[in-house]
């Protein structure tokens, strides 16, 4: 499992941390909102041109978070 939590933003950024609370292995994620850009501190990142799992799970929690807000707008 992957932990998201937000560390701080920015006009320019926003940032997270993910804990994968099996190794307890932290990574920091960075969102470039003017670029519209994601970046994260892991290999696999540096490596490969698609987004790690820890930018999918920043991302996932992003969506679910405004899923959420949009239900809460609509008095569901
Ligand atoms: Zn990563």
């Amino acid at each position: 499992m992957l932990a998201v939590k937000k560390d701080y933003e920015t006009a320019r950024n926003k940032a997270f941390t993910v804990v994968n609370s099996e190794n307890n292995k932290k990574h920091s994620v960075l969102f470039k909102i003017d670029k519209n850009e994601w970046s994260c501190d892991c290999k696999w990142n540096s490596l490969k041109e698609t987004h790690c799992s820890h930018i999918k799970a920043v991302i996932s929690k992003l969506d679910k978070e405004k899923v959420k807000s949009l239900i809460k707008n609509l008095g569901v």
